[in-house]
């Protein structure tokens, strides 16, 4: 089944909105994605109709609410192959998915004198944490190189895995370079050496069919906003057992069994990890994305989206441009980071902006990345199900214009 980019882009009402008077060409789908009508109904469907606490409720309002809350976890495992439910925590984002490994599981197993690893492509959101986390106990930082196409250097991981690693943090796809790394490989090397492994699947998630189990990941996270869905809800795929022995991250109400005064014991999984009132609407509207995208089938839009990053490449590139990142589309998603000679990035996003065209311009949270590309800031392209070559067309004229600006 292959997917029709302009039905699709019927299903989204914004684009059909203008631009300083002119047709808006969204293509900062990687910064976050627009919202289908089906999301944004269903959202509020929600506040119309089931709308009230979870978990709580003795009454049917809040066993609808619970139902459609619940549901959102039994989409979101099956979308990526996990097991259980119990697998599955929700919390407001990738960032604060990677922010309760570091407070839960690192803070109890990584000491002085142990390494974390991570790659040279890493968003600040699986970089940060760990720099903190070395800061706090001493541990070392290590950075997975990568070679002049955007690839990681697995050719090295022997040298950059020890018996001293304890976890491994690294993304299924770099939001600046597109590149899809190889996470099965570092998981197996990860586990030889008795290490630990988190994938940001934060680009991932919204283009690429993956399986938790076939990744072999002992943790993984993504956000909703970036696929299709809400702001404000994402989850941490985390392996039953260790979630089970993690201790807690937010202290709260419905993260306990039983409370004294002075102590309490915990909540089942995932519920241990998801203190207070959660983001109800939102983590109902990621459901109601992840259906939306099945029916789309993952496949069809990783067809579709390798087809259109094809024809931008070549588009992109014969207008002079440098590309950073790898050039084959077997190796990439649709990410396509790119600086004109002539033109200074954010001048670029700007003057292609009056002509109706989003993209976006900067260090995109990946400053280390950056610095050993050389450069200061780039200008990033990032095309979804609903873009079309029209719009890729439309990207290069503007730029066309921008170069003009210049000359
Ligand atoms: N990792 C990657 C690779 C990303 O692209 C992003 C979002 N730009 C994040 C992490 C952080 O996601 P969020 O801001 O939704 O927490």
């Amino acid at each position: 089944m292959s997917l029709d980019a302009q039905r699709v882009k019927k299903d989204f009402p914004i684009l059909e909105t203008l631009a300083h008077g002119k047709r808006l060409v969204y293509l900062d789908s990687a910064a976050t994605s627009q919202k289908p009508r089906a999301v944004i109904d269903r959202m509020v469907r929600f506040y119309e109709e089931e709308n009230a606490n979870v978990h709580r409720g003795i009454y049917e309002l809040g066993e609808k609410a619970t139902a459609a809350y619940e549901g959102a976890r039994e989409a979101s495992a099956r979308f990526i192959g996990a097991r259980s439910t119990r697998s599955i925590v929700f919390t407001k984002g990738t960032t604060e998915s990677i922010n309760l490994v570091r407070y839960t599981w690192a803070r109890a197993n990584v000491h002085e004198g142990d390494e974390v690893l991570v790659t040279e492509m890493e968003h600040h959101s699986n970089l940060i944490p760990w720099q903190l986390l070395c800061a706090e106990t001493g541990a070392t930082l290590r950075h997975l190189p990568i070679d002049d196409d955007g690839k990681l250097r697995i050719d090295l991981l022997g040298e950059y895995l020890t018996d001293r690693t304890k976890l491994v943090g690294m993304s299924l796809m770099s939001n600046v370079l597109g590149t899809i790394n190889p996470v099965r490989t570092v998981a197996d090397a990860a586990h030889a050496v008795g290490a630990r492994i988190l994938v940001d699947a934060a680009q991932a998630a919204p283009h690429l069919s993956f399986d938790v189990n076939d990744l072999d990941c002992d943790f993984l996270a993504f956000s909703a906003h970036k696929m299709c869905g809400p702001t404000g809800a994402g989850l941490l795929y985390g392996r039953e057992d260790l979630l089970e022995e993690m201790p807690p991250f937010h202290g709260g109400g419905e993260m306990i069994r039983e409370v004294w005064a002075d102590h309490a014991t915990w909540a089942e999984i995932p519920q241990k990890f998801e203190a207070g009132t959660p983001n109800i609407a939102q983590v109902v509207g990621m459901g109601a994305a992840i259906e939306y995208l099945e029916d789309l089938g993952m496949d069809a839009v990783r067809e579709h989206e390798m087809q259109l990053t094809k024809y931008a490449l070549d588009r992109i590139f014969s207008i002079g441009a440098t590309i950073y990142g790898p050039m084959d589309v077997h190796d990439r998603g649709s990410v396509v980071s790119f600086n004109l000679e002539e033109v200074h990035p954010h001048d670029m996003a700007t003057i292609v902006d009056q002509e109706g065209v989003c993209i976006r311009a900067g260090h995109h949270c990946a400053q280390p990345l950056m610095r050993k590309l050389g450069v200061p800031a780039t200008a990033r392209a990032s095309f979804y199900i609903y873009n079309t070559e029209e719009d890729v067309d439309a990207l290069i004229d503007a730029l066309e214009k921008s170069k003009g600006w210049f000359i």
